[in-house]
């Protein structure tokens, strides 16, 4: 099916094509004709499925810039009621029909005025709507068309009250949509009292959003939760990315150990004030934040363009949340990756998210510190060649060839790039199976400590002091961790080498006590000093 089907006014579908719609969602083909045809309806479908011109189309098709305003849309938040406003107002732009938001936390004094010009349509807030009202900014005696959108979200956050009462004050021969992605028993109330003999549509959401989106799940223990994160971060490298905490608490942590690792973080939740969360939201939307780390609800129902990743640093408790939530990526065609923290306790909830959103999701290895810095590598290469092709380097050629006079090429350009990348190193995250422990026949006794040990090691087995993992230097003996695909190599050149001047005996720590008080005994009589 095609838009032009729909026999709309060319305004509208000149509007369409420049917002760069091909053909219309699954759900926008079933409500668009009912509502064309003056029928009440109530639409079920998941985020992301163009909810807004499968209402906002048919409405605009109407608008004859006559009655003031003539569609009221009510949406739970004021991001909701800015963001579908507009919407609509591109849709509308050709022919010339204006949507105005109206929400709290903004100057009353400019929306009174905008109101008092005139506009079409009004896009608001439950709280916001009935203070004009009060006020006697805003009559509803002219409007046609009324949408309760994301009707579940408004009873979630109390306003059911104030929707029956602005739905009182419109006239009753208007038509009425309700839009809900689940149908709670106030939200069937509401629609056998307010909507006239409606057509229920529920569009097959599978099809629409779930196959683009790629899922997955890590098993990740709390402890490794942020190192681990850093580093599919580092490997995925996303355009955009939202991470989603269950707590306030946990936002701020997450964004925190973000910002410190060096990344273009920020937290969103419902503590911020309404200027920050908007200063905020309008930067991600914008590309200048890459990592967004919000609650549910400070991200609920946002459309956010090129999301390329969800990450669920915590796994919801609630499938719907879990649909929800990766529903903000793979948005207008696009693909996306939803990733899900699973921690071993969790298996059950993510069995429920499976069975309930009638999807399957993968389990994957963590990326491993190569992974990290072969990623690394190559976005690096592709930055360097891409400014070569640009040919924005040409100026600094002179300066190169002086230094070429007393350096290899080969160190200026390393070291141009240490300059500009700092440090590759990656973050490790302390799987404990990767790493082993060895046993050292020398301890407090021998005057050594831990700094002597370290570097002695690193040095003698020639690896990056940083890969050294826990020390735990006892009297007679010290216990070394390494990882697993060093360990050999540390045995053979750290073995029988000479420490604080004795001879060293090194091996793999014995799992069991008992072996272990042996190995300690052995160990010690070999260690004796000659
Ligand atoms: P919902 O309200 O169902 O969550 P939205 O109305 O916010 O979804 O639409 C999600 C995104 O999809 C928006 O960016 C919108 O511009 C885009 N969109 C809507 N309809 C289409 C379409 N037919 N083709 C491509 N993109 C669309
Ligand atoms: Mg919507």
């Amino acid at each position: 099916m095609r838009f032009e089907d729909f026999n709309l006014d060319t305004e509208i579908l000149k509007a369409i094509a420049d917002m760069g719609f091909e053909e219309p969602t699954a759900i926008q083909e079933l409500v668009i004709p009912k509502i064309m045809q003056g029928k009440d309806i109530i639409g079920q479908a998941l985020t992301g499925t163009g909810k807004t011109a499968a209402f906002g189309i048919p409405i605009l098709q109407r608008c004859k810039n006559e009655e003031k305003p003539f569609a009221l849309i009510l949406e739970p938040t004021r991001e909701l009621a800015m963001q579908v406003s507009q919407e609509l107002n591109k849709l509308g732009k050709y022919k010339r029909c204006q949507a105005l938001p109206i929400y709290g936390g903004k100057s009353i004094e400019m929306q009174i005025r905008a109101l008092q010009k005139g506009v079409d349509i009004v896009v608001g807030t439950p709280g916001r709507v009935i203070d004009h009202l009060e006020r006697g900014t805003l009559s509803l005696d002219t409007v046609k068309f009324l949408v309760l959108d994301e009707a579940d979200e408004m009873l979630n956050m109390g306003f059911i009250e104030d929707v029956e009462r602005i739905i009182n004050q419109t006239p009753t021969h208007r038509q009425t949509m309700l839009f809900s992605a689940t149908m709670p028993q106030p939200i069937v109330d509401i629609s056998k009292k307010h909507l006239k003999n409606p057509e229920r549509i529920r569009a097959n959401t599978k099809d629409v959003v779930v196959p683009k989106i790629s899922q997955v799940f890590y098993e990740v223990k709390d402890k490794d939760k942020i190192n681990a994160l850093i580093r599919l971060l580092d490997v995925e490298d996303p355009e955009l990315a939202i991470v989603f905490c269950h707590t306030k608490k946990e936002v701020d942590d997450v964004a925190l150990h973000l910002q410190e690792t060096g990344f273009n973080a920020a937290a969103l939740h419902g503590d911020f004030t309404q200027a920050h969360r908007d200063e905020v939201m309008s930067k991600f939307k914008a590309g200048k934040l890459d990592i967004l780390v919000a609650t549910d609800v400070a991200a609920r129902g946002l459309d956010i363009q090129n999301v390329s990743h969800v990450i669920n640093f915590s796994i919801p408790h609630n499938p719907d949340s879990y649909i929800h939530r990766i529903g903000r990526t793979a948005r207008a065609g696009k693909s996306g990756i939803a990733i899900t923290f699973v921690r071993p306790q969790e298996y059950k909830t993510l069995r429920l998210i499976e069975k309930t959103a009638k999807t399957r999701i993968d389990k994957k290895s963590l990326p491993s510190e190569r992974d990290v810095f072969e990623a690394k590598s190559r976005s690096i290469i592709r930055d360097v060649e891409e400014i070569i092709t640009s040919e924005g380097h040409k100026l600094y050629l002179p300066l190169v060839k002086e230094m070429a006079e007393r350096n290899s090429l080969f160190d200026i350009a390393a070291a141009a790039l240490f300059s500009a990348y700092g440090d590759i190193k990656t973050v490790s995250t302390d799987k404990e199976a990767d790493y082993v422990r060895l046993f050292m026949t020398i301890g407090k006794k021998d005057k050594i400590h831990v700094g002597d040990i370290v570097r002695n090691v690193a040095k003698e087995a020639n690896i990056p002091p940083n890969k050294i993992g826990k020390i735990d230097v006892m009297d007679k003996f010290t216990f070394i961790e390494v990882p697993q695909d060093l360990a050999d190599k540390v045995i053979r050149s750290v073995d029988e080498m000479i420490m604080s001047g004795r001879k060293v005996r090194i091996e793999k720590a014995k799992e069991k006590p008992e072996e272990a008080i042996s190995q300690v005994k052995k160990g010690n009589k070999k260690g004796k000093r000659q």
